[in-house]
């Protein structure tokens, strides 16, 4: 048998936790063929192309559990910001955001909040979606999870609150027709519209079509702060009432300086449900301690059930405009002006990204209340804030347990800045993930990898990816762990990750040296 490739002279840990070993990596079009850890068979393998390692290790790709390329990746499919972090798989369709089903009811709205990307949405389903990805040949994989907010909007719009039974049995088949053409679980994003509307029958109903096909049902929680705990018990409700089997708690966190106590119970209530069996809980984690997420949130209510494009429209009325700065003013001060502003396609805005609001209210001469409410009315949909209030204890704590992985929580952006600004986790998640999990000896450098390879394949059931071994995909990371480190900062977020050697997807180098390799095959 001639094969393809022989990555030799290298230490493979193989995405197991066991301590990585010298060897060699035999690929054979696109797929590992042999594992090799004696030298002399190593001398003696056929192989057209011979690679050095020169000692550095190699592991499997790493898989990023929560990301958000949904339409990047078909924007700009190099994924610089994910390839550059040695990710080779992400998981997208996340926070109940998922880029089908698409029909006339939310086909406009999902325009509008992606129309940054530049691209038409061609597609309506999951299969025409993943079709209209793979024409574009995007150097890492994406498996997409159907999102619940997407599928009601589809059915519903985004204004309805209580389904009728019709509409649930039509949310329902689409489900169902969406996960049998392969989504790869289902998500609730149960803080945004209009998904905050659905109660528990709805989603009971729901998780009863998905809970046959044995996948992960990952839910962004309906609170992540104060009613944590209740909703986290909501989920795992959820999934007792209806027999789903996993649930996957997507970026776990104590949310805001009062609930940063809530630790201990949060974890004891995973590790009892998780000793019960039913359902089994896992989760993701970015190492960070601000979050991202659209700077609408920020608002109080009622204004915090309107979406983003309807929010936008309300503040072109001057009174409405007041209303809004008024329920601003109500809020906790501090927590206002402490939020970062990350990305926005405002022209007036866009030169204070990086900086807290209480920075550019110092610049502006305006109150923080004012600037969040004039940037939302220039730009609703595309504006990303950083919010603090996340504990590093708790990251800490959180990371350490073993069934959290790593979730960048971005999509994939270019080096430079024409598809937004990156909160620095979309360029720095994993290497911070590991220098975490491995500082004062906690945990091997092979057991910080396999967190991030076989445990999310494991979840997500990616039968053929996260592991060295023969017949999986050859998706290989050679890096120097000594070397590995973010560069990533709020103030310069696209920095690419220094001690990434070579990466390569399905067999083929995408990432080498800091550069991009084009590969020109579909
Ligand atoms: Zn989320």
């Amino acid at each position: 048998m001639i094969a393809d490739t022989l990555i030799e002279n290298v230490l493979i840990a193989d995405g197991s936790g066991t301590p990585a070993q010298y060897g060699a990596v035999l690929v054979h079009h696109g797929v590992i063929a042999d594992v090799i850890y004696h030298k002399e068979r190593m001398g003696a393998s056929p192989a057209a192309e011979r690679i050095n390692g020169r000692e550095l290790m190699l592991a499997p790709g790493f898989i990023d559990a929560h990301g958000h390329s949904d339409l990047s990746l078909l924007a700009a499919p190099e994924a610089i910001g994910k390839i550059s972090q040695g990710i080779t798989t992400e998981i997208a369709g996340n926070c109940g955001l998922s880029p089908f089903p698409i029909t006339d009811n939310n086909r406009e709205h999902l325009e509008k909040l992606w129309q940054g990307y530049g691209e038409k949405l061609t597609w309506h389903d999951y299969r025409s979606y993943r079709q209209a990805l793979l024409k574009r040949n995007p150097a890492i994989n994406l498996y997409v999870q159907c999102g619940h907010n997407t599928l009601r909007a589809a059915v519903a719009g985004y204004e309805t609150r209580q389904l009728s039974s019709e509409q649930l049995s039509t949310m329902k088949l689409m489900l169902l027709e969406m996960m049998q053409q392969g989504a790869i679980g289902f998500s609730t994003g149960l803080l945004y519209t209009p998904g905050l509307f659905s109660d528990e029958n709805e989603l009971v109903e729901l998780l009863k079509v998905t809970a046959p096909f044995l996948r992960v049902y990952t839910t962004h929680l309906r609170s992540e702060g104060n009613k944590l705990i209740e909703a986290v018990t909501e989920s795992i409700r959820l999934c007792r009432n209806s027999g789903q089997r996993y649930l996957h708690l997507s970026h776990l966190k104590t949310a805001g300086l009062s609930n940063h106590s809530k630790i201990n119970q949060l974890l004891k209530l995973i590790d009892d449900t998780n000793l019960s069996g039913c359902p089994v809980i896992t989760a993701d984690r970015y190492p960070y301690i601000e979050s991202l997420t659209q700077l609408s949130v920020a608002l109080p209510s009622p204004f915090d059930e309107l979406d983003d494009i309807s929010l936008q429209m309300l503040l072109e009325d001057p009174g409405k405009f007041n209303e809004v700065v008024s329920a601003l003013e109500q809020m906790d001060e501090q927590r206002l002006l402490n939020i970062r502003l990350v990305s926005t396609n405002s022209p007036q805005y866009r030169k204070f990204v990086g900086l807290k609001i209480m920075e550019i209210s110092n610049i502006t001469i305006k109150s923080g209340a004012w600037i969040v409410a004039d940037i939302l009315r220039q730009d609703a949909p595309g504006t990303m804030a950083a919010f603090s209030g996340m504990n590093k204890d708790n990251m800490l704590r959180i990371l350490q347990q073993n069934y959290v992985t790593c979730g960048t929580d971005e999509s994939a952006r270019p080096k430079d800045f024409s598809l937004g600004v990156s909160h620095p986790r979309g360029f720095g998640s994993i290497a911070n993930f590991i220098k975490y999990l491995c500082a004062e000896d906690t945990c091997s450098i092979e057991e910080a990898i396999a967190r991030i390879t076989s445990l999310p394949a494991r979840i997500f059931n990616l039968a053929n990816r996260g592991k060295i071994a023969p017949d999986m995909a050859a998706d290989l990371v050679l890096f120097q762990p000594d070397r590995l480190q973010s560069n990533a900062t709020f103030s310069s977020p696209h920095e690419l990750t220094s001690g990434i050697d070579t990466v390569w997807v399905n067999g083929k180098i995408r990432y080498s040296n800091q550069q991009i390799i084009e590969s020109t095959e579909l």
